[in-house]
């Protein structure tokens, strides 16, 4: 038992330092990788789940590394949240995402909404909503084509900081998502004391669909409430034609997920929009 003891420290103490060189080879390179054009928006379609119009794509990072290949943002957002490199990395992607839309309106393919996510580290920069509005002012962009899909624990933990630079989103015209949602701790009723237009229900509900009882009365008593305060509700992760007719039978207004696309390359977007119906 001592031995395994041992054993198990050993582990431990293995499993620490390879997380703590993880971490330090994101934070290096990271920094590099802003400024080399190592980084890169990939979008997903989302689209209006009655009509099957196009209606707008999420913005999703991506991280393109010389060597290693590509890294997808689970496994460098963390770092870019503790290093602070989040704020200059979000600004770049709100810049590339105004641009995707604006190009994409310029050839005449619709006016598409754009949206990017925001981690709650990001408010910690007291320049967020100007530097929003800046952008969105620079690149010419109607606000009312930036939705902003935010985590809940930004709301749980809101100060009257945060909740101050919430209105100040929504005044601008942007809208708000809530994303993930169903995952923790905050309800709908909670969420009505936020300027939030949109819920995001979490792709863990959707996966087991229509195997799983309990997640198709959740989702459709979710989508139920959701339209009674009045939120538009997006799915997200739809991968089969059964969750498709689930989720269009309980009136859900947009979806997202495999089943459509993947995310892809600003290019293929372009190349893909002709597959969908003209808005
Ligand atoms: P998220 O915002 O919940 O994004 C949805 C994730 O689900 C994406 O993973 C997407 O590729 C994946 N997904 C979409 N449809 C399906 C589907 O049908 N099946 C399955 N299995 N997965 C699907 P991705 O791109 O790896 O992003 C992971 C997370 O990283 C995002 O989760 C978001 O929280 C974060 N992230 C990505 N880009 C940014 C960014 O620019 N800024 C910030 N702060 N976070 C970002
Ligand atoms: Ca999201
Ligand atoms: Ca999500
Ligand atoms: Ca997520």
């Amino acid at each position: 038992a001592k031995a395994n003891g041992k054993h198990q420290v050993q582990l431990f103490t293995e499993a620490l330092n390879a997380e703590a060189n993880y971490k330090l080879f994101v934070e290096n390179n990271l920094r590099r990788a802003l400024t080399q054009n190592e980084l890169e928006v990939f979008y997903q379609p989302k689209l209006c789940l009655k009509s099957g119009q196009l209606l707008g794509m999420e913005a999703l990072l991506r991280w393109q590394h010389p060597e290693k290949g590509m890294i997808s943002p689970d496994q460098f957002i963390g770092v870019a949240e503790e290093t602070g490199l989040i704020i200059p990395i979000g600004k770049w992607v709100v810049r590339q995402a105004c641009r995707m839309s604006k190009q994409i309106a310029a050839i005449g393919m619709g006016t598409l909404q754009v949206a990017i996510n925001l981690s709650p580290k990001q408010f910690s920069d007291p320049d967020l909503v100007g530097s929003i509005a800046a952008i969105l002012h620079e690149e010419q962009l109607d606000p009312r084509l930036l939705e902003l899909e935010l985590t809940e624990s930004l709301l749980l933990e809101a100060t009257e900081d945060t909740r101050h630079q919430l209105g100040r989103l929504k005044s601008l015209g942007l809208t708000l998502a809530m994303d993930d949602f169903g995952t923790g701790y905050s309800s709908l009723s909670y969420l009505k004391k936020f300027p939030i237009d949109v819920i995001k229900i979490d792709r863990s509900f959707i996966k087991d669909i229509p195997d799983n009882q309990d997640d198709m009365e959740i989702t459709s008593a979710v989508i139920a409430m959701a339209h009674n305060l009045k939120l538009k509700v997006v799915a997200e992760g739809i991968e089969t034609g059964a969750q498709l007719a689930f989720l269009r039978r309980q009136h859900c207004d947009v979806g997202q997920g495999y089943l459509f696309d993947k995310p892809i390359s600003g290019r293929e977007l372009i190349d893909s929009l002709r597959r969908y119906p003209c808005r």
